[in-house]
Order: C-alpha cells, then sequence, then structure tokens
C-alpha cells in the first residue's frame, strides 16, 4: 500500500497531540483525587521504596525477609485497589492499545498511524466534495413529474437502501442521464453514509483526477500514491465520465481504474451524461462490457433541476420587488 510522506508526518503528529492531550487531562484530574485521597499518594511512594527494597533483598537472599516484604507489597496492592474504586481513579487508557499513542511499535509505524494517514490522503483527493449540500434529505423529488417522477423514487429509494447497506465488497453503480438531474446528490448522499461508516472514501471529478494521476504518472517517482488510493479506496466516486480531455493515456487509465476495482470487488460509483452505447464510442467495447457485466446501472430522468430552481429563485425575486 503506498503512502504519501506528507500525511503519515501528519497523522504521526496528530496521535502524538491527540495522546499528550488526553494524557495531561489525566493526570491533572489524577492530581485533584490525589488531593482529596492522600493515602494514594503515601501508597504510590511506598511502592517505590518497596521496589528498591524488594529488589536488594532478592539478590541478598534473605528469603524470610523477602517473603515479610511480599506480603507487605500485597497488602499495598489490595489497598490502593480499594481506595482506587472508591474515588474512581481508574488507570490511564490510551486511544491506541498497541503503541500506547506513541505512534511506534519497535521502529515501525504503528497500524493507527498508517490508518489515520489513509483517512487524510482520501479527504485530500476528495478536497472538492460537497458533501454538506447534498444529502438524502435535501433531495427534493417535487422536480421531477409523471413517469420521470415514477422513475426517480424508484432510483431515490433504491440509494437510500444501498447507503443503508454499503460495505467493502457493494455492487459499484452507473448513474447516468442528462446534466442537473441529481447523480452527483445521491452519489454524495452515498458518500457521507459511507463516510459515517468508517469506510475510505474517494470522490473526484475525473477530469481533475486524470490531470493529478498523469502528473504522477510522468513524474520520476517510482511512488504512485494518488494510484494507490484510488485503486485500494472503500468507495471510489468518479464524477461526470466523459468530460475530461480524452488521451491515450486517460483511455488507458480509466479502463484500468474500473477494471483493477472490479477484480478486487471494491465498489466504484461513476456518473455520467452517456449512455452505454456513447461510452462504448468514446472509449471501447471492453470499458461497456466491463460496465454492463458488472454495474447496476440506473437511468436518471427529468428536466434540469438546477435550472429549475434557477428559474424559480429568478420569480420569486420578480414578485418581491
Ligand atoms: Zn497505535
Amino acid at each position: 500500500m503506498g503512502y504519501n510522506k506528507q500525511y503519515i508526518k501528519k497523522a504521526l503528529d496528530e496521535i502524538l497531540q491527540k495522546g499528550n492531550n488526553a494524557k495531561k487531562i489525566y493526570e491533572s484530574r489524577k492530581a485533584e483525587i490525589l488531593d482529596k485521597e492522600p493515602r494514594l499518594k503515601e501508597i504510590e511512594q511506598q511502592f517505590m521504596q518497596l521496589g528498591g527494597l524488594l529488589g536488594i533483598t532478592a539478590l541478598s537472599g534473605n528469603s524470610e525477609r523477602l517473603e515479610a516484604l511480599q506480603t507487605k507489597f500485597n497488602a499495598l496492592v489490595k489497598e490502593q485497589e480499594r481506595l482506587k474504586a472508591k474515588v474512581e481513579l481508574k488507570d490511564y487508557e490510551p486511544f491506541c492499545s498497541v503503541c500506547s499513542d506513541t505512534g511506534y511499535v519497535g521502529s515501525s509505524l504503528c497500524k493507527c498511524v498508517l490508518k489515520r494517514a489513509k483517512e487524510l490522503s482520501f479527504a485530500g483527493l476528495s478536497a472538492s466534495m460537497p458533501i454538506a449540500e447534498s444529502g438524502f434529505e435535501n433531495f427534493n423529488l417535487d422536480y421531477y413529474n409523471g413517469e420521470n417522477k415514477t422513475a426517480m423514487e424508484k432510483i431515490f429509494e433504491f440509494a437510500k437502501e444501498y447507503a443503508k447497506n454499503i460495505n467493502k465488497n457493494s455492487k459499484s453503480l452507473l448513474f447516468f442521464g442528462q446534466t442537473g438531474l441529481g447523480k452527483t446528490h445521491l452519489s454524495l448522499a452515498i458518500a457521507s453514509a459511507a463516510l459515517e461508516k468508517g469506510l475510505g472514501v474517494v470522490y473526484s471529478p475525473i477530469q481533475n483526477l486524470i490531470q493529478k494521476l498523469e502528473k504522477e504518472h510522468f513524474s520520476y517517482n517510482s511512488d504512485t500514491p494518488i494510484l494507490d488510493d484510488v485503486l485500494e479506496c472503500d468507495l471510489l466516486i468518479l464524477d461526470d465520465l466523459g468530460t475530461e480531455f480524452s488521451t491515450a493515456y486517460s483511455q488507458a487509465t480509466i479502463y484500468n481504474i474500473i477494471n483493477s476495482r472490479i477484480l478486487t470487488s471494491k465498489p466504484t460509483i461513476i456518473s455520467t451524461n452517456l449512455d452505454v452505447e456513447e461510452i462504448a464510442l468514446k472509449y471501447n467495447n471492453r470499458v461497456a462490457s466491463r460496465l454492463i457485466g458488472s454495474y447496476d446501472i440506473k437511468k436518471f430522468c427529468g428536466s434540469d433541476v438546477r435550472q429549475q430552481k434557477k428559474i424559480q429563485e429568478f420569480k420569486r425575486g420578480r414578485n418581491n420587488d
């Protein structure tokens, strides 16, 4: 799995900072409690003295004395436990029990750092994701009429159900239809549900993504963290397929992405103005046949919602004059 070093550093900083802050809060709370229960403080001091004594006595071979000290030690442990329970003082618990929030296990980075670095990396790639405005709750079916409305109601219910059950092996979807019919809106509503479930989501308009991948591909670096993210993320959303500038590179890359994710059973949601025949013409039959064979294809119908909204706002403005 490829990692962008910048995100590793950021993740590590974040985890150390979070751990330090929590530790500080814990220590100050503990100090307050110890002030109220000074016997606990005494016990801690006695433990330190006893620890030293036990070591020396064990070396001296005086077994009678050693036994006496151990009895004392055990009694102190019990007393401490009882007092801690009484004042409700728990031991400090780090966020990550594997690395105790140090970020490292031996000389290797802990899994918690790598996981966070991936999240940051996905979010970086998805920087243009306008997720806040695009929930299921603000998808308005009033903009569709007649047969179109019936068809869109079905798609809406399907998308909600899909989002509810989304997982790392959900089926891939192809949303096609004219501009402004809510394809991106529903893709983002699904993305939002996936993020809430803790899945790693990458969203990008196809043109931006191809530009980034192309830059990475033709740089002198053998690492390809962006391509790795695109292939490995739990849910990939490619917006506006067909609007990218078509080159041999873009054609090969789009096929590679679609095909690789099918082979690893990872869900991809593609939105496009093209129908499958146009996709076959623009790309090739291989791309079209992969989509037909493995994707759930949904046709969006109606008339441009964005345009309808603009007209309504315009009319409202005139009525207010
Ligand atoms: Zn860790």
